[in-house]
């Protein structure tokens, strides 16, 4: 894409007006993401294994931290600017960016986005308390989190109780449960895990969801089977059981009831899967670009050595149309992204909430739509293992399989709500 002239290069999200500090981040993602991430990327998805040496970057590099306010030692990136900065990874390495994504989300959610939920005093100073004690194990000690709430019935959708649940005993919760597709699997030090509180009195209500650090090392807790998907390879999103895992009281991420106020105050918490999306949306247009243009040895993968002669596929004016119909989509893709971001906040309103909802279906199907493009433009050759856009390709086909918002989902409830005032029925 074309060059930003101070930036050296034009981020997922376009040439934007940047702040200062922003413009820093998308640097240091960028540099990561191309001389680190980009060449391990194959390696990770060919075994099927976590990219412990693109976290150790990460980790030192402080973007660990990236949303940890400043005031715990973090970096203090407000939701648009950790949006832009993952897109930027995902351009790279689509597993390191997703993985990513779970790990932020747990210090957003408990940051940023826990202050615009309204709670009662006690609960804001016991928060206040709590994440101190998260936000220094990020900070100081470089921990992960995992954020495995999947567990195969309608919760994850929103349409559920969670089956897991957390018994209160002294001092803490007693959890009990499955989770599935658990990203970080064995990698994470703590699994935000969503849980249903057992009252004893068999009537589980999602108004009840706890969300609780679980530390990987408890007694009780489990990871089991296989990880051999179509894409996304390098997440290692395997199962976790929990039997009678004790969780004390100050593993709480939030407190009681908060999460199921975030979920409906704060519907944005659910676009942060997207930008990976969107970063490999770019990485298969720029390479189609450079591709056609002759730039890349198809045998090799590398840069034409001097002397060597180049494979030029440009001048053909189908591949030149379907340069541009893969700019359209990305271009319009990219659009509602930004204004999405730009918007997110608690309470939007119903016309913020139905872009939101466009927004994401449009990234995680058109992800995959510019990727088979991209393929089908490049040819045959394109399509080899040494290559990075079958790896794009499959990756790309995950986004829209994630919950709640799978493309199926946004498609229902963007129908439902354009065509039902809240409370309205049929007779
Ligand atoms: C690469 C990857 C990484 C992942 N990482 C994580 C992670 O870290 N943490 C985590 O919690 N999850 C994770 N997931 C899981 C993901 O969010 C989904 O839970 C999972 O893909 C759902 O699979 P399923 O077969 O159980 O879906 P099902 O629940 O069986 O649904 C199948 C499809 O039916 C539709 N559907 C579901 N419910 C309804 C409904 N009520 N009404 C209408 N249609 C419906 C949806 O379109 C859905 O795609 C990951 C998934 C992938 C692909």
């Amino acid at each position: 894409m074309d060059a930003l002239p101070d930036l050296g290069f034009t981020p997922v999200v376009g040439d934007l007006a940047f702040t200062s500090r922003q413009r820093s981040l998308l640097s240091l993602a960028h540099e990561l993401g191309r001389t680190r991430f980009a060449p391990r990327a194959a390696q990770w998805d060919e075994t099927a294994s976590f990219p412990f040496a693109n976290y150790d970057d990460l980790r030192q590099a402080g973007l660990l931290a990236l949303c940890v306010p400043q005031e715990h030692g973090g970096l203090g990136a407000d939701y648009p600017t950790y949006m832009m900065v993952a897109a930027e990874i995902g351009r790279f390495c689509g597993a390191t960016a997703l993985t990513y994504n779970m790990h932020i989300c747990s210090t957003m959610w408990t940051g940023v986005l826990a202050d615009g939920i309204p709670m009662a005093h006690e609960q804001r100073a016991e928060h206040g308390r709590r994440r101190k004690l998260h936000f220094k194990r990020v900070v100081q000690d470089g921990a992960i989190y995992a954020q495995p709430f999947s567990e195969g019935s309608a919760a994850a959708a929103g349409r559920a109780p969670f089956g897991t649940t957390a018994r209160r005993v002294e001092g803490g919760w007693r959890v009990n449960g499955r989770k599935i597709f658990a990203s970080l699997s064995g990698a994470a030090d703590f699994y935000g895990v969503l849980c249903t509180e057992d009252k004893g009195d068999e009537k589980p209500d999602a108004r009840d969801t706890l969300y609780l650090a679980v530390p990987g090392a408890s007694p009780g807790f489990a990871i089991s089977g296989e990880w051999d998907p179509l894409g996304m390879r390098g997440t290692v999103s395997r199962n976790l059981t929990f039997k009678d895992v004790f969780v004390p009281d100050d593993e709480q991420l939030m407190p009681r009831g908060i999460y199921f106020k975030g979920a409906l105050t704060w519907p944005a918490m659910f676009f942060t899967l997207a930008p990976t999306y969107l970063g490999l949306a770019t990485a298969a247009y720029d390479f189609t670009v450079s591709y056609l243009r002759g730039e890349i040895n198809e045998g090799t993968g590398e840069p034409w050595r001097a002397g060597e002669r180049k494979t030029v596929r440009r001048m053909y004016p189908t591949k030149q149309i379907a340069v541009a119909q893969m700019r359209i989509q990305l271009e319009a893709m990219k659009s509602l992204f930004v204004r999405a971001i730009e918007e997110a906040g608690p309470d939007p309103s119903r016309d913020v909430r139905m872009r939101l909802y466009a927004a994401h279906y449009s990234v995680m199907e058109g992800a995959n739509d510019i990727a088979r493009l991209a393929i089908r433009t490049c040819g045959g050759q394109s399509m080899m293992k040494h290559l990075p856009l079958e790896r794009i390709y499959r990756d790309s086909r995950c986004g829209s399989l994630m919950l709640p918002w799978t493309a199926e989902l946004v498609l229902d409830r963007m129908g439902r709500e354009t065509l039902y005032e809240p409370g309205e029925k049929d007779e």
